[in-house]
């Protein structure tokens, strides 16, 4: 059984406790229109350009059977062109050229995993899955998680919260220590409006999954990332944290901003529409005023 990853990264100490290995699925349900990995939402192996890399030498338009290559083209692939042959990234000897994506096996990534674990043991780290949405693929997830446990490492999953319930509670739930659970929108037009999908099937998910995290022992942590004019709202914060609070949940974790994306998409040529807005870092106040919001909910009335 293979399944596409974009990326395996070692060391990381953002995306869990401890020093961790987080693997990243390649493919997601939602479509959020300031998504920061871009090239993680397509559940395809795809062509990147980087043009910072890149010393046109034209070894790329050489090859390609299609012509797709134009070096006065601002994104010098033409994707309506382009077939993903991919032998323009066999020739390219910078590396500008490559693909995003590759099919991996569990043996694969154990390998990989199993490497870090001396650092995972001096450090309470582990494994972690993120994505993209590690939960699409749960017959993969479930097997990779197992075979964690299997090793006595710590396993996290990172979700939209848009997965199979039955499938979630008998293949995952038994493997997974840590569950990090975005609710980005508790509006549902918002959500359609701004993540492509409605977040029913996201707050349903959500209760059943507190109810079954007190009888397992899983650790649910809820994070909200913060979207200046989107999600970084009186309205969507304070309703967020009342219904966390409905729910028996104190907290909820705030995540900034990263207006760093737009590059990525020019690489993958991606034709998401960037509003100017996503293009900025939140301030310092701005930040502060999304705490009090988040304060004002879970205060009972
Ligand atoms: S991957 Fe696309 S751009 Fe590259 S050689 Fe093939 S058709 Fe041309
Ligand atoms: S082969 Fe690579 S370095 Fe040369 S022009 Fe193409 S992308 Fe640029």
């Amino acid at each position: 059984m293979k399944t596409l990853i974009l990326e395996i990264k070692g060391n990381s100490l953002d995306d869990g406790p401890g020093i961790r290995t987080v693997v990243f699925f390649k493919g997601c349900p939602l479509n959020c229109v300031w998504c920061h990995n871009p090239e993680s939402k397509k559940a395809a192996i795809e062509l990147s350009w980087d043009k910072n890399e890149c010393i046109a030498c034209l070894s790329c338009a050489k090859v390609c059977p299609e012509h797709a290559i134009d070096v006065h083209n601002q994104n010098f692939v033409d994707r309506k062109k382009c077939t993903l042959c991919f032998g323009c990234v066999d020739v390219c000897p910078s590396g500008a050229m490559s693909t995003v994506g590759k099919l991996l096996t569990v043996e694969d990534i154990m390998q990989h995993v199993l490497k870090d674990k001396p650092f995972f043991d001096t450090s309470g780290g582990g494994v972690t899955l993120s994505g993209g949405e590690p939960l699409m693929k749960i017959p993969f997830a479930s097997e990779l998680l197992k075979q964690c446990k299997n090793n006595a490492i710590h396993t996290l999953v990172e979700t939209s919260g848009y997965f199979n319930w039955d499938e979630f509670e008998t293949c995952i739930a038994p493997y997974c220590d840590t569950v990090y659970y975005d609710i980005k929108l508790i509006d549902e037009e918002d959500h359609k409006k701004y993540c492509g999908v409605s977040n029913t099937k996201i707050i349903s998910n959500f209760k059943k999954l507190i109810q079954l995290s007190q009888s397992m022992g899983i650790q649910v942590v809820v994070r909200t990332p913060l979207v200046p004019g989107i999600t970084a709202t009186e309205k969507n914060l304070t309703g967020i944290a009342q219904f966390l609070h409905q729910h028996g949940v104190d907290t909820v974790e705030l995540l900034r901003y990263n207006p760093l994306w737009p590059e990525k998409c020019m690489k993958i040529g991606s034709d998401a529409k960037i509003d100017e807005a996503l293009t900025r870092w939140m301030t310092h106040e701005e930040y502060e005023q999304c705490k009090k919001f988040v304060s004002k909910g879970m205060i009972t009335l």
